[in-house]
């Protein structure tokens, strides 16, 4: 039987960067994406849960655990189910300001009802429905968060979604949320690849600017180089020479097309 014990795998990166992962690929392979992770950043004083993930289970006892007395701030990487499924269990959450109002309603997941029967289960507990938080803050571009001993720096890096953002910390640590992993990586129609175009190039433009160490992304490997983003913006580039190579996704209601590196879904 699975719970929020076994369902979630805990893991401390580094004294103050735990990694709670959740199998998106068992509640449903057709996503394409094997993981979600779920990023807490532990300050002196307060702690911060980066995306509450699927809310398959319970996730705050886990946090609870991990930040023992620090007051919790919740960030929502962007609005999607995958990121702010467990967000009713947290009282408060922050999440850019253009999707303030999305995140302030019920989302309706009933187009996963023929997933996975054991953890479609835990949805039908919620009539398919995952609600927000009573309570919703907007973040913007260049929002400061001083955690104690930590500070970290909002950046909005739309393109996979409208209010997309990643954080950086004075520690040198890039948290990309979707906007940038490998695997299959969502994209925006083609007349909008500039926008995600820009954000990747803002995110490259940390590694001269600032004393960025690591990338950790939302799915999937972490922590990730460079590399990653210098890849992800040449694949992005190349995918207009590719285009007659792609096939039509019917439960995604998506192009994909694949190069070496990604899966890229349009
Ligand atoms: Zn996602």
């Amino acid at each position: 039987m699975l719970n929020a014990e076994n369902w979630y795998e805990v893991i401390e990166h580094k004294e103050y960067l735990y990694v709670i992962r959740e199998r998106l690929d068992e509640l449903d392979p057709r996503f394409y994406t094997t993981y979600v992770n779920i990023y807490i950043l532990l300050g002196d004083e307060k702690a911060l849960l980066i995306d509450t993930g699927c809310g398959l289970f319970p996730l705050k006892p886990i946090v609870d655990k991990i930040i023992g007395t620090r007051k919790l701030l919740v960030f929502n990487s962007h609005f999607h189910f995958d990121h702010r499924g467990a967000n009713d269990e947290f009282s408060e959450v922050y999440i850019h300001e253009s999707e303030k109002n999305g995140a302030s309603l019920p989302l309706d997941i009933s187009y996963i009802k023929d997933s996975s029967k054991e953890l479609v289960n835990e949805y039908s507990k919620k009539d398919f429905i995952l609600q927000p938080s009573l309570i919703v803050n907007s973040l913007k571009e260049g929002d400061e968060f001083d955690l104690g001993g930590i500070k970290v720096k909002v950046f909005h890096t739309p393109g996979h979604s409208i209010g997309s953002i990643s954080l950086l910390t004075d520690k040198g640590d890039l948290f990309t949320g979707d906007t940038a992993h490998y695997g299959a990586m969502y994209l925006p129609k083609k007349r909008q690849f500039s926008v995600i175009l820009d954000s990747i190039s803002k995110l490259l433009g940390f590694f001269d600017e600032s004393n960025v160490q690591e990338i950790y992304p939302s799915h999937e490997e972490y922590p990730v180089g460079k590399e990653l983003l210098e890849k992800l913006y040449e694949g992005i580039t190349n995918i207009e020479n590719i285009w007659d190579t792609k096939t039509k996704d019917r439960f995604l209601g998506a192009w994909i097309i694949n190069d070496e590196n990604f899966k890229y879904i349009i």
